[in-house]
C-alpha cells in the first residue's frame, strides 16, 4: 500500500512523543450538545480519535455544555450514537458542566491574584471602551476595584442576588492588546436559566474561553485541536493556563470542512428542522451524520472521505461529489445488484407459454467472495421502466421501440411487436415476443442486441415507494449568497416515486442492507417502511450526474 505523508498535526504529535514532552497522547472531541453532529464534525472526530488510534493514548468525549439555553439531553444522546456509528469509542464521557465548581474556583483564584474584576458597565458601555483593532481600548471605571470587593460581588452573583446582565466578571489583561480578545474578556455572566445537567444549581455560567482550555487542562489533554476560527483565542487559552498554573494543554488549529451545496452550522440546520423545511435532523438530504446514515452512507465511506480531504491549515471548499464518490466506491464492492422498476409500464410477452420460471441472477460480480446468486421469478407479464420504450426512437436508441429488440437482464431477448395507448395517448402496454433460444448464460440464438434493460415480474413484484434526492441547495455556497441562505433551498431536492415495483427478494430488506438497483443507483430501506409498503432511499446515482 502507498505510504501516506503525515499531516501537520501528526508531525507535531510525533515530535512531542519522540522528544518525551508527553508520554501519553490525550485528545478530546468537544461538541456542544446544541444540535446533531454533521459531516464537519466527522472530520474532527476522525482526526482526534484517529490520532490516538495511531499513536496510542486515548480520546475523551467532552460535552461542551456551558450555555444552558441551547443545550439538550436529546442532543447528547444523538451525538454519542453518531460517534459510535462512525466506529469510534471514547475513553471517558465528560461534561464541561461537571467542572463548574472547579471553574468557579479558578475564577476566584484569578480575582485573588488581582487578575479578574467585576464590572457593572452595560454591554454598550463595555463595547464603547473596547477600542478597535487599530486603536487601544480604555479601562473600565470598575477595573481597579479591590480584591475584597470583587470577591464579595462575585459571591453574590453566584448566590443569585442579581438579575441577568447586572454584573459580569472580566479578566484583567490588557486594554491595549493588539488582540481584541485580550482586552479584558468577559469570563463569567449571570444567566438565570436551567441547565440540562446542573438544573438550577448555577445562575452564573463561564464563557467559552474560560471553560474550554481549563477543561482541557483538567483532563490533561495534550493536544487540543480545533478549527481556524480559534487562532486568535490561543493567546487567551495560554494566558489562563499560565496564570492559573495548571496542566499546559496546547491548542492547535486546522481548517474546517466546507462542503458545496449545503450548510453546516448547527444553528442553520436547526432552522431547517424547526421551520419544517426538511423532515427532521436525520432527513436524508441533511449533511448530518444521522442524515447520511439514513441516506445509506456507510461509516467506512464517511471515514474514507475524511481521510481523502486531509488536514490542512488553510480554508478550502470540498465538492459534495467527493463524498458521493466515496460511498459509490464502497457500495460497488458490497451492495447486491437487484432489479427495481421506478416508473413502471407493463410489458406482455405474447408467445411465452410456460407461465412462469425461475431464473438465476448474480448478486454482485464485484464482491470479494464472488457474491453468490439468487432466484428471480420470470413470467409473461413484466414491469419495465417507462423511459426504456420510445414510440418514435431517437438516433442510436438501443432500447425498446416498435420492431426493436432488447435483452431483458438475466432473461431473454424480446422484440417489440405492438403497443397499446389509452384515450389520452399515453402508452399503457408494450407487446413483445421472446426468443426462446436466447436465455442468458445459454444463448444459442446468434442474435446480437446492444441494449439490456431491467424488469420485474408483475405477478411476483412487491410495491415500494422510492425517494430520490438531489442537492439541498441550488447554490454551491448558500452561506456566501446575498440574503437568507434558505432562499437558496432546492425545491427539487426530493422526488417521491410512489408506485415502484421491486424484486420479491427485496421483501426481506432490513435497515442495514444496501442495494444497487441495476441502472438506477444505490438504495437502502428507509425507516418509514411498513409491512404494506417498503420505502427506499436513493443513496447516490451510479455516476456523477451533477451539472457543473
Ligand atoms: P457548529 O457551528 O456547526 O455548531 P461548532 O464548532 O460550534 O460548529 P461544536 O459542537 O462546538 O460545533 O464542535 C465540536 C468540534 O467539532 C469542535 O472542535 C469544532 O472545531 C469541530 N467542528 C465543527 N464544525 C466543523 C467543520 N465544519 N469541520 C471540522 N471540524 C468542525
Ligand atoms: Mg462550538
Ligand atoms: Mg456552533
Amino acid at each position: 500500500s502507498e505510504e501516506k505523508s503525515l499531516n501537520f498535526i501528526e508531525e507535531i504529535v510525533e515530535n512531542d512523543l519522540n522528544s518525551g514532552k508527553y508520554e501519553t497522547l490525550v485528545t478530546r472531541f468537544p461538541p456542544e450538545p446544541n444540535g446533531y453532529l454533521h459531516i464537519g464534525h466527522a472530520k474532527a472526530i476522525c482526526l482526534n480519535f484517529g490520532l490516538t488510534q495511531k499513536y496510542g493514548g486515548y480520546t475523551n468525549l467532552r460535552f461542551d455544555d456551558t450555555n444552558p439555553v441551547t443545550e439538550k439531553t436529546e442532543y447528547v444522546n444523538s451525538q454519542q450514537e453518531d460517534i459510535r456509528w462512525l466506529g469510534f469509542n471514547w475513553k471517558n464521557e465528560l461534561y464541561a458542566s461537571d467542572y463548574f465548581d472547579e471553574l468557579y474556583g479558578f475564577a476566584v483564584k484569578l480575582i485573588e491574584k488581582g487578575l479578574a474584576y467585576v464590572d457593572e458597565s452595560s454591554a454598550d458601555e463595555i463595547a464603547a471602551l473596547k477600542g478597535t483593532p487599530t486603536e487601544p481600548g480604555q479601562d473600565s471605571p470598575y477595573r481597579n476595584r479591590s480584591i475584597e470587593e470583587n470577591l464579595d460581588i462575585f459571591t453574590k452573583m453566584k448566590n443569585g442576588e442579581f438579575a441577568d446582565g447586572a454584573y459580569i466578571l472580566r479578566a484583567k489583561i490588557d486594554m491595549a492588546s493588539p488582540n481584541m480578545l485580550m482586552r479584558d474578556p468577559i469570563i463569567y455572566r449571570i444567566k438565570h436559566a436551567e441547565h440540562h445537567r446542573t438544573g438550577n444549581k448555577w445562575c452564573i455560567y463561564p464563557m467559552y474561553d474560560f471553560a474550554h482550555g481549563q477543561s482541557d487542562s483538567i483532563e490533561n489533554i495534550t493536544h487540543s485541536i480545533c478549527t481556524l476560527e480559534y487562532v486568535s483565542h490561543r493567546e487567551l487559552y495560554d494566558w489562563f493556563i499560565e496564570k492559573l498554573e495548571i496542566f499546559p494543554s496546547k491548542q492547535y488549529e486546522f481548517a474546517r470542512l466546507n462542503l458545496t451545496s449545503t450548510v453546516m452550522s448547527k444553528r442553520k440546520l436547526l432552522q431547517l428542522v424547526n421551520e419544517n423545511l426538511v423532515n427532521g435532523w436525520d432527513d436524508p438530504r441533511m449533511p448530518t451524520i444521522s442524515g447520511l446514515r439514513r441516506r445509506g452512507f456507510t461509516p467506512k465511506s464517511v471515514r474514507e472521505f475524511c481521510e481523502r480531504i486531509g488536514i490542512a491549515k488553510r480554508e478550502n471548499l470540498i465538492e459534495l461529489s467527493l463524498l458521493e464518490f466515496c460511498i459509490r466506491e464502497d457500495l460497488n464492492k458490497t451492495a447486491n445488484r437487484v432489479m427495481a422498476v421506478l416508473d413502471p409500464i407493463k410489458l406482455v410477452i405474447t408467445n411465452y407459454e410456460k407461465g412462469t420460471e425461475d431464473l438465476i441472477g448474480e448478486n454482485n460480480p464485484e464482491a470479494e467472495d464472488g457474491g453468490g446468486t439468487r432466484v428471480i421469478p420470470f413470467s409473461n407479464e413484466l414491469w419495465i421502466e417507462r423511459e426504456d420504450f420510445m414510440e418514435v426512437p431517437a438516433k442510436k436508441w438501443f432500447r425498446l421501440a416498435p420492431g426493436a429488440m432488447v435483452r431483458l437482464k438475466f432473461a431473454y431477448i424480446v422484440k417489440c411487436e405492438d403497443f397499446v395507448k389509452d384515450e389520452n395517448g399515453n402508452v399503457t402496454e408494450i407487446h413483445c415476443t421472446y426468443i426462446p433460444e436466447s436465455k442468458s448464460g445459454n444463448d444459442t440464438s446468434g442474435i446480437n442486441v446492444k441494449g439490456t434493460i431491467h424488469w420485474v415480474s408483475a405477478a411476483h413484484a412487491k410495491t415500494a415507494e422510492i425517494r430520490l434526492y438531489d442537492r439541498l441547495f441550488t447554490s454551491e455556497t448558500p452561506d456566501a449568497e446575498e440574503g437568507d441562505f434558505k432562499d437558496y433551498l432546492n425545491p427539487e431536492s426530493l422526488t417521491v416515486l410512489p408506485n415502484a415495483y421491486i424484486e420479491p427478494a427485496l421483501a426481506d430488506a432490513d435497515l442495514e442492507s444496501r442495494y444497487q438497483f441495476i441502472r438506477k443507483g444505490y438504495f437502502c430501506l428507509d425507516r418509514d417502511s411498513t409491512a404494506d409498503k417498503l420505502v427506499f432511499n436513493r443513496t447516490v446515482t451510479l455516476k456523477d450526474t451533477f451539472k457543473k
